[in-house]
């Protein structure tokens, strides 16, 4: 895509759809690539490396569905799409409840329990319940459990039945050779579909009756394709997907679960804690860079390995605020010097300031008074 400004007008556009439907980032940039006929956001902009670009039209089409669908955020689509103002409440056997939807799924919840039913039919509904609840939730009364989950589940048919209004009608019932269209991508009708996350193989039939969401790994409707177009035709192959039998009922799965924040220290969470220490510890521009640039190596036990850099961390300098957050955690730190080329020449102008940006003014005074300043900027 030579011009980047193309790019630039479809990143708005997710953005603005990933707001308006409560989507991740992510997720909102694949559904922009698939409305543009390109299976999703990483593989439209290796395309757009190449020579591909879409037309002003096509992006002016993705924009007006965008717009349209964040303009139902305020109508009475509220329950479509969801929305923190969309919240229904009642009671079920005397017990309070809140009830509403977002992205497709249903929320219901009460004091201490919550249940989650998912846009895919084939997920149980997921019920939990807050540990100091545990044995005495009403959860824990089947009867009860059974009607609260009734009601999510009329929540859950209006939606449906509202989205299905928008759909063909040859998305939800196959013709008499089990083809079927997509619901809103544009392909032909098929009796075989396949799924971008599993590769699966599905059949119309099957597809239709799980309203679009993939049997196999519960992929939503924009990853369903007519053609497995990603596979190396020799080799990788698509699989028929697995169902379960039409008798196994779907029952709700009921976990307890401690709310309270849990710490499980991990290397992560050491290295970034220890990489902020040092930054106390340095007490110039250059030692700042200095704990930039030093190498964290967090082992197995969760003991410390600090490799500084040369220049810009005196070798005799005590990390002291590191050893302090160590000993805290319970953890080793072992330190070590690397020696390698500078970042930039005269390391040493940086142990005379504070201040990073009058660094940065002294290291761009000396390489115009004693080096060389490339100007390509473009390389
Ligand atoms: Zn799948």
């Amino acid at each position: 895509m030579k011009d980047n400004e193309k790019l630039k007008r479809l990143k708005i556009v997710a953005k603005r759809h990933a707001r308006s439907t409560a989507q991740p980032q992510h997720v909102a940039l694949d559904f922009v690539a698939t409305k543009l006929g390109v299976p999703n956001w990483n593989a439209l902009t290796t395309r757009a490396k190449r020579d591909w670009a879409p037309s002003d039209a096509e992006i002016a089409k993705v924009e007006a569905l965008v717009e349209k669908v964040s303009s139902f955020k305020d109508a009475e689509f509220d329950h479509v799409f969801g929305g923190p103002e969309a919240v229904t409440e009642g009671e079920v056997q005397g017990h309070r409840y809140a009830l509403k939807t977002m992205c497709g799924d249903v929320y219901m919840d009460g004091e201490g329990w919550h249940i989650h039913l998912h846009e895919n039919p084939l997920v149980p509904p997921q019920v939990t319940i807050d540990l100091p609840h545990a044995l005495t939730s009403p959860m824990n009364n089947p009867k009860l459990l059974a009607e609260a989950t009734g009601i999510a589940k009329e929540l859950m048919q209006t939606i449906k039945a509202r989205r299905f209004e928008n759909w063909p009608r040859r998305a939800t019932k196959p013709n008499a050779e089990g083809k079927v269209r997509h619901p809103f991508l544009k392909m032909a009708d098929s009796d075989r579909w396949y799924c971008l996350h599993c590769n699966g193989e599905i059949t119309g039939v099957q597809i239709a009756k799980n309203q679009w969401h993939c049997p196999g790994c519960g992929a939503s409707p924009i990853n369903i394709f007519d053609q497995p177009f990603w596979l190396h035709p020799h080799e990788e192959k698509p699989m028929a997907v697995q169902i379960p039998a039409e008798s196994e009922a779907i029952e709700p799965v009921v976990t307890v679960i401690d709310q309270r924040p849990r710490l499980d220290l991990n290397k992560d969470q050491v290295k970034h804690l220890i990489r902020c220490a040092l930054f106390e510890d340095a007490t110039n521009a250059s030692e700042r860079m200095g704990a930039s640039l030093a190498e964290i190596h967090v082992d197995e036990d969760l003991d410390v390995f600090l490799s500084f850099e040369d220049h810009y961390w005196p070798e005799e300098k005590e990390p002291h605020s590191a050893r302090e957050v160590a000993a805290l955690l319970g953890v080793e730190i072992f330190k070590d010097v690397m020696w390698t080329d500078p970042l930039f020449a005269w390391p040493g102008l940086g142990t005379v300031t504070q201040s990073t940006a009058e660094y940065t003014r002294l290291m761009l005074d000396a390489y115009r008074q004693h080096g060389v300043i490339g100007d390509d900027k473009d390389e």
